[in-house]
C-alpha cells in the first residue's frame, strides 16, 4: 500500500486498516496469523519528515522453544516512527546521532504495509516461550516434563526436588 509522500494533505491522513500476511513474510516462520493484522495509523507531513504513529493487534500462534507446542499470542504493538527523505540518507555521516535511529522514504513514497510488516517482526519474540516457567521436555523420553507426563527418575540431590516428587508418589 503505498503513499505518494507529496500527496499526504495538510491534515495528514488516517488510516484503520486490515492487513493479510502469511507466516513466509515473518523473520520466524513457525509463527502463524489466526487472524488478520488490525491496524490504525496516522501520517503527518511536517517539512520533508513523515511521522508514522501507530498501533497493531492480532492474535498469533507461536511454537514454544522450549515444549514445542503451539500456543495463542496476543500482539499489541505501538509505534512511532520518522522518515526521512533519502537525500539524506547519502549524508549520513553528517546526521546527529539522535537522527541515526531514524528510517528513509525513497523515491517521494511509502509503503505502508512494509512498514506495518516492519513493526511485526520486530515484535515477535525472539525464543518464543509458552510461558515463563514452562519446564519443556524430558531429555530421557521426550515426554513433557509439565503435568506429570514424563515419569523419568532424575537424579537429583536438590531436597525441594525430591520432597516433590514424594508428594506426588503418595498422590498416586
Ligand atoms: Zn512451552
Ligand atoms: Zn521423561
Amino acid at each position: 500500500m503505498l503513499i505518494d509522500v507529496n500527496d499526504i494533505p495538510r491534515e495528514g491522513l488516517d488510516f484503520d486498516q486490515d492487513f493479510d500476511f502469511v507466516s513466509l513474510d515473518l523473520v520466524e516462520e513457525e509463527a502463524a496469523f489466526l487472524e488478520p493484522v488490525h491496524s490504525i495509523v496516522s501520517v503527518k507531513k511536517i517539512g520533508s519528515e513523515v511521522l508514522i504513529k501507530g498501533k497493531l493487534n492480532t492474535r498469533m500462534s507461536f511454537i514454544c522453544s522450549r515444549c514445542l507446542r503451539p500456543f495463542e499470542y496476543g500482539v499489541n504493538v505501538v509505534f512511532d516512527l520518522a522518515y526521512l527523505p533519502e537525500e539524506l540518507d547519502e549524508q549520513k555521516e553528517e546526521l546527529d546521532e539522535e537522527d541515526l535511529g531514524r528510517f528513509f522514504y525513497y523515491h517521494q513514497q511509502l509503503d505502508l504495509r512494509e512498514i506495518i510488516l516492519e513493526q511485526l517482526n520486530l515484535s515477535i519474540p525472539l525464543r518464543p516461550l509458552c510461558s515463563e516457567d514452562c519446564e519443556g521436555l524430558c531429555p530421557i523420553c521426550g515426554q513433557l516434563v509439565q503435568n506429570g507426563q514424563c515419569r523419568c527418575q532424575v537424579n537429583s540431590s536438590d531436597p525441594r526436588l525430591e520432597k516433590l516428587k514424594s508428594f506426588l508418589r503418595d498422590k498416586r
